[in-house]
């Protein structure tokens, strides 16, 4: 079965891109607006794929230790180091050790062994929203804070370092209408490309079932830096999650205007033309859909967001 989830939502004063100190992460985008017109910003603040993607291996991790999934000292300690090199084993043994080097890849340097991540995400990047834009002039308003910590006391004489411990400090908080996709290939988990040969099925179904559940945590927007002063205050609008019995491609992204239903195109094109069985589960604070049952395409309505990856973890559950 392969994946893909699309997740919309609105999230103000996070300072979740704050991948190098005092640096908020901005990138220049292309937007194509409703009627056509091409729309570029210098800068918009935005997720790096690669902050959502540790944010997935750290949920995933929290649920297979409660569950009996085997991790590497790495990976339990939320470290994405995997497989430094000189450790021995082949594809086969390693990812049996641990399921972050399964799901989410290595690069083993020596021996000269690699396995890509089952699990893709993109950049977590905001909507064109006119409203933000002629506010602010950009579609992602910032600002940077003055902090400071409240030492109690400083005694005298006391070292350089803790007399500079009261110095204010600079945070930037942004807010947006975002939006990110992803895509998870569970046909593979657990199977070694390099000799064609597969862990247990009962870890297999375990493994599949924390990488679909570890997800949900990240709905509300905890993926990313500073959340225990800067959690997002966040509204989720909309989540899709495809499911097929055959590889599809990446959903379309939030950012282009009819997202959703160029996804129920795209998706119901793919399974005529791969001739997969392809259901999607929507939830849409926004819009409203009706359902669908043709041949081999399902559009579902799930009740709640989290209900959409409920669904899958179902229906795994019957395999
Ligand atoms: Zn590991």
């Amino acid at each position: 079965m392969y994946l893909g989830a699309v997740v919309k939502l609105v999230l103000n004063t996070h300072d979740l891109n704050n991948e190098r100190a005092e640096e908020i992460r901005r990138v220049p985008l292309i937007y194509r607006d409703e009627q056509g017109n091409w729309r570029v910003f210098e800068e918009a603040v935005a997720v790096s794929g690669v902050m959502i993607k540790h944010w997935h291996f750290a949920y995933m991790v929290t649920l297979g230790l409660r569950e009996g999934v085997p991790f590497c000292d790495y990976c339990k300690k939320l470290e994405a180091i995997r497989v430094p090199s000189e450790t021995a084993g082949s594809e086969l043994e390693l990812i049996t050790r641990c399921a972050g080097e399964d799901i989410h890849g290595f690069l083993r340097a020596k021996p000269s062994l690699r396995r890509e991540s089952l699990v893709r995400f993109s950049w977590m990047l905001p909507l064109l929203n006119e409203e933000v834009v002629k506010t602010f002039g950009l579609p992602t308003p910032f600002r940077v804070l003055q902090h400071s910590r409240n030492v109690r006391e400083i005694p005298e004489g006391a070292p350089e370092e803790v007399k500079q411990a009261q110095m204010p400090y600079p945070r930037s908080y942004a807010g947006g209408v975002y939006g990110f996709v992803s895509t998870l290939d569970l046909e593979h988990i657990g199977y070694s490309f390099t000799n064609a040969e597969a862990i247990g099925n009962d870890q297999r179904a375990l493994r599949r079932k924390i990488a679909v559940q570890a997800y949900v945590p990240m709905l509300t927007g905890a993926i990313g830096s500073s959340l225990a002063r800067a959690l997002p205050v966040s509204d989720v609008l909309e989540v899709l999650v495809i499911v097929s019995d055959k590889p599809i491609p990446a959903p379309v992204h939030p950012i282009y205007p009819n997202y959703l239903d160029e996804n129920l195109n795209l998706y119901n094109s793919v399974s005529k033309a791969m001739r997969a069985n392809i259901t999607i589960y929507l939830w849409s604070k926004e819009k409203k859909v009706k359902e669908k049952e043709e041949e081999q395409f399902k559009l579902l309505l799930a009740k709640s967001p989290a209900e959409a990856f409920a669904d899958v973890v179902k229906s795994l559950e019957k395999e």
